[in-house]
C-alpha cells in the first residue's frame, strides 16, 4: 500500500500509558458509558499513565445541546477528569481536511456518489470502482478510502487475535461525507494520533471498527496503539444501552452505587472505599485487566427507569 508521509505532528509526550475517553455528547451518561470511563481510566491510572477527555461531537447532526457539559460534570462527579483540555472535535475539521488531502495526493481517497441505496444490492460493501457514476449536476461527493485487498489482523487485549478482511467486510469506507461531516473512522485516527495515545479502552461494540482505524492509521503513517475492548452493558432485551435512546443516566449525586457496579461488571476485585478518590485509588493499584470478562455481549443490564 502506498504510504502517506506522516506531517500531523506528535507533541512530546511524557513516559507512561496514555489512554481516553471518547464520548460522543448524543446524551447523558449512562451505565455503559460509565464503563468505558472507569475501563480506560483504571487501565491508563494503574501505570500512571495520562486520561484524556475528548469530545466526539464530529457528527454535528446527532449532538445533542448541553450533552457535553452534562457528561464533563458526571464524569467530574466520578472522580475522573480530563488530565488536559477537553478536544472537541467539532472544532477540528482543519485538520481532518489536511489528512484526508494527504490521502487524496496518494490515490487513496476518491470521490463517490453511490447512496446507501445504489450499495443495498451489495450488502452496504463499497467495491473497489462505483456503483454509480459521478453527478453531473455538480453534487458534492462523499470521499471514501481505498482498502484494496488489504486483510488487517491486531490482538486486543481482552478480545484476542482479531482477523478482518476490509473488502469483503465493509469494502470503501467513508472519510467525508456529501454533507461536509468528516466521519467517526477519520477523526478518531487523527485524534488518538495527535493525542499521543498508547492504549485505546472502549466498548465492544467498536472491536468491528478497529481493522478499519488500523488501515487509515497504515494509510497515513501514523503509530497504531495497543487496544482493549470491553463487553458491552446490555438491556434486558438484549440491546446494547444507547445515550439516544434515553438509557437510564448515572446518578451524579449518589457514585458510589454505580462505581461499584461498574467496577464489578469489569470484574475486578471489589473497593472498600467509601469516598470516591480513595476508592477510584485503591480499584487501581488492584486494577487488573485478565480479570476483564471476554465474553461479548452476555452481560446484564441495568434497567431503564
Ligand atoms: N465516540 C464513540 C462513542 O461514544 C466512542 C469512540 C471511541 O472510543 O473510539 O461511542
Amino acid at each position: 500500500m502506498n504510504q502517506v508521509p506522516v506531517r500531523i505532528p506528535a507533541p512530546t509526550r511524557d513516559r507512561g500509558p496514555r489512554g481516553r475517553f471518547a464520548p460522543s455528547p448524543t446524551g447523558r451518561l449512562h451505565f455503559g458509558s460509565l464503563v468505558a470511563a472507569l475501563g480506560s481510566w483504571l487501565s491508563a491510572r494503574s501505570r500512571g499513565g495520562h486520561w484524556i477527555v475528548r469530545m466526539e461531537d464530529v457528527d454535528t447532526t446527532r449532538v445533542v445541546a448541553g450533552a457535553a457539559r452534562d457528561i464533563l460534570e458526571t464524569l467530574a462527579a466520578f472522580g475522573m477528569e480530563s488530565d488536559e483540555p477537553v478536544v472537541l472535535q467539532s472544532e477540528r475539521s482543519a485538520i481532518y481536511a489536511q489528512a484526508l488531502q494527504r490521502l487524496r495526493e496518494c490515490n487513496l481517497a476518491y470521490p463517490c456518489h453511490c447512496s446507501r441505496a445504489d450499495l443495498a444490492p451489495f450488502g452496504g460493501i463499497h467495491p473497489p470502482d462505483c456503483v454509480v457514476s459521478a453527478a453531473a449536476d455538480g453534487r458534492v461527493p462523499a470521499w471514501r478510502l481505498r482498502v484494496g485487498s488489504s486483510v488487517v489482523a491486531f490482538e486486543d487485549r481482552v478480545c484476542g487475535t482479531q482477523i478482518q478482511d476490509l473488502a469483503r467486510s465493509v469494502g470503501d469506507f467513508v472519510l467525508r461525507r456529501a454533507d461536509g461531516c468528516y466521519s467517526y473512522q477519520l477523526a478518531v485516527v487523527v485524534d488518538d494520533a495527535e493525542q499521543g495515545i498508547t492504549e485505546v479502552v472502549r466498548g465492544a461494540d467498536l472491536l468491528d471498527s478497529t481493522p478499519r482505524q488500523i488501515h487509515l492509521q497504515r494509510a497515513l503513517g501514523l503509530p497504531t496503539p495497543a487496544y482493549l475492548h470491553l463487553p458491552l452493558v446490555l438491556e434486558p432485551s438484549g440491546r446494547k444501552l444507547s445515550k439516544h435512546d434515553r438509557a437510564r443516566p448515572v446518578d451524579a449525586a449518589d457514585p458510589l452505587p454505580a462505581l461499584r457496579a461498574a467496577l464489578a461488571f469489569l470484574g475486578q476485585a471489589a473497593s472498600p472505599h467509601s469516598m470516591v478518590g480513595e476508592f477510584l485509588h485503591d480499584a487501581a493499584a488492584r486494577f487488573d485487566p485478565a480479570r476483564i470478562p471476554r465474553d461479548r455481549n452476555t452481560h446484564v443490564a441495568l434497567r431503564k427507569d
